[in-house]
């Protein structure tokens, strides 16, 4: 299944709530992104510029490293992509990769709010180094201060988490993700729920739109 929604909608959170639940693979393109740029390979070089700016990696790119992903085994019961597709060509890019491997996409879970709530929960963000958990200073925070509950990493705000890029990355979503919202309803995969409320709530919201149990 297909997360979509605008930056800050908590497609990282409610996908790994997901993936502990039925036991398949979170795959999010801005984590395996960052940690190409942290290790500092031939396609982070490419792509840490596009990041820090909170402009779109060319497609080309993120399809190819999607492909790798989906081939490298663990995704054989399935997976949940969380960042991708994020235009039309990478849509159909992904559809065409689906199709080669067997897997047809069963959903695509659009997670809605509003923009003044995903600006609001992207600057208070934070992420832990170690393992890419995620909090909210107000309303998800950890225990201590800078340390993950899960794992007791550092927790640290990434740079395309402030004012400025945070301006762009919503801009960008409304101009190049958001038609894929029509795409997938018209295809008749989009399941919408509202994303406005507590981890909790929007986690029981999602079990019932995507029918997992023991919400
Ligand atoms: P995220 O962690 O999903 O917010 O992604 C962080 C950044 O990584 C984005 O602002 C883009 O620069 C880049 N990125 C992540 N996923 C994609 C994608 N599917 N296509 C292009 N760029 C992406």
């Amino acid at each position: 299944m297909v997360l979509l929604g605008p930056p800050g909608a908590g497609k990282g959170t409610q996908a790994k709530i997901i993936c502990d639940r039925i036991g398949v693979p979170h795959i999010s393109t801005g984590d395996l992104l960052r940690k190409s740029v942290a290790d500092r390979t031939p396609l982070g070089e490419k792509a840490e510029a596009y990041i820090k700016k909170g402009t779109l990696v060319p497609d080309g790119i993120t399809l190819e490293m999607i492909a790798e992903r989906l081939s490298t085994g663990g995704c054989a019961d399935g997976f949940v992509l969380d960042g991708f597709p994020r235009t039309v060509p990478q849509a159909e890019g992904l559809k065409d990769c689906l199709e080669r491997l067997h897997a047809p996409l069963d959903y695509v879970l659009f997670i809605n709010v509003p923009r003044g709530t995903t600006t609001q929960r992207l600057g208070s963000r934070r992420t832990c180094k170690a393992c890419d958990a995620l909090y909210h200073l107000v309303f998800n925070p950890p225990a201590r201060p800078d340390r993950c509950d899960s794992c007791g990493g550092e927790l640290f705000q990434r740079e395309d988490d402030r004012q400025e890029t945070i301006t762009a990355r919503l801009d960008v979503y409304g101009r190049q993700t958001m038609p894929l919202v029509n795409y997938y309803r018209a295809q008749g995969l989009l399941r919408e729920i509202d994303g406005v409320g507590k981890v909790e709530e929007i986690k029981d919201r999602v079990f019932q739109a995507l029918e997992i149990e023991g919400s």
